[in-house]
């Protein structure tokens, strides 16, 4: 009976077609998230080279025992620099076209790199190959992103009771976190954003010592990370009864969310499911106060591809899990921003968040 064949295996043939299309002979891998997608590692220091022949993970002694249980090719375990003893395999294989991540090496790196590997071999500048085969999730992925997504709203869930006037934004935040951490999250997937008032306005607002009070916004932006798997979502909500104003506009940026994720399907460009959030808003004339854009893929990582964007002329695939939390920020008064974490699917989209999209009102 054929075994079930290893996803990373899988990843590592396909990076290794991609290679061939850019005329390398092997790449060497030291961003992280790409390394667990690859070999499994999920260590902190890690160089894996990857070849036709054959993939080697180099690590330092700290990483040992962890190293040859996770990942799926062979360990090297060095001491010092790792470039050293890549550079001397590298140079044994005789492999003179080595491809490297030019937006992930330092400009010293790869000065050193260089020198480490011989006059006759060359560095070949690539970018995005691996990031290009982590947009498209597996179904093993997308069931962990769904308990990563299920988890996130767990929490917010089980913290909407507690929150009243005179907490502050640094409690909420906490009770946020303890409680992601609480349901088996090995921890957040970014800063949790908690942001009262006019500091809702600040699309990246940190937590401060500010109060919650009446009459005011609460903006909470949020995501667990759960088997290496993030999770992103924000919701807005009002401390006692929202005024007329404030309502049109979160109104108004739910039209905005719900239309561009009506949008999103496989074949649709990412600027189309941009540009459905930036014409409703248009319509209601606030497209000038939504600075950000629509959507961003997550995965291993908080932010990877795709980013929907309005110039973004990439197209959706099945597969991919991206974020829709278009927003408007009003200076002096504060922000609203309603995000999910949906699906691309066969025939369109399925929204994971599973939590209400209503205008919830905090009682005092
Ligand atoms: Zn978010
Ligand atoms: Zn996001």
């Amino acid at each position: 009976m054929p075994l079930k064949s290893d996803p990373r295996r899988e990843r590592r043939d396909s990076l290794i077609r991609l290679l061939q299309q850019n005329k390398a002979q092997a790449i060497a891998i030291t961003h992280l998230p790409n390394v667990r997608y690859l070999c499994g590692f999920t260590g902190s220091n890690a160089l894996l080279l990857i070849s036709a022949r054959e993939s080697i993970l180099f690590t330092d002694p700290r990483y040992d025992i962890q190293a040859a249980t996770e990942s799926d090719v062979p360990v090297r375990v060095v001491r010092g620099v790792l470039w050293n003893d890549a550079a001397k395999e590298i140079r044994r294989r005789r492999i003179f076209r080595l491809a490297l991540e030019s937006d992930k090496v330092s400009h010293a790196d790869w000065d050193a790199i260089g020198s480490h590997i011989g006059a006759r071999a060359e560095l070949l500048p690539v970018q995005g190959l691996v990031e290009a085969l982590r947009a498209v999730k597996s179904s093993d992925e997308i069931e962990k992103i769904r308990r990563s997504v299920l988890l996130n709203s767990q929490a917010l869930a089980l913290t909407l009771p507690l929150l009243k006037p005179g907490m502050t934004e640094l409690e909420v935040a906490a009770e946020l976190d303890y409680r992601m951490r609480r349901l088996g999250a090995e921890g957040t997937a970014f800063e949790t954003i908690v942001a009262c008032g006019r500091r809702s306005a600040l699309p990246h607002a940190r937590p401060t010592s500010e109060l919650l009070k009446n009459n005011r916004l609460l903006l909470i932006d949020m995501g667990a990370s759960l088997e290496g798997y993030a999770s992103d979502m924000t919701r807005v909500f009002h401390l006692g009864k929202p005024g007329r104003k404030v309502r049109a506009l979160y109104d108004m940026v739910l039209e905005a969310q719900l239309a561009a994720i009506a949008a999103v399907r496989p074949g649709a460009t990412c600027a189309s499911v941009d540009l459905a959030a930036r014409e409703t808003l248009h319509r209601h004339r606030h497209a000038q106060f939504f600075t950000h854009s629509t959507g961003h893929g997550l995965g291993l990582e908080i932010h990877e591809g795709p980013r929907l964007g309005a110039k973004v002329e990439s197209v959706l695939l099945p597969g991919m899990v991206v974020t829709i939390e278009p927003g408007v920020y009003l200076e002096g008064f504060g922000g609203i921003r309603i995000e999910d974490t949906v699906l691309v699917t066969e025939t369109g989209v399925e929204v994971l968040t599973p939590s209400t999209k209503e205008f919830l009102e905090i009682a005092s």
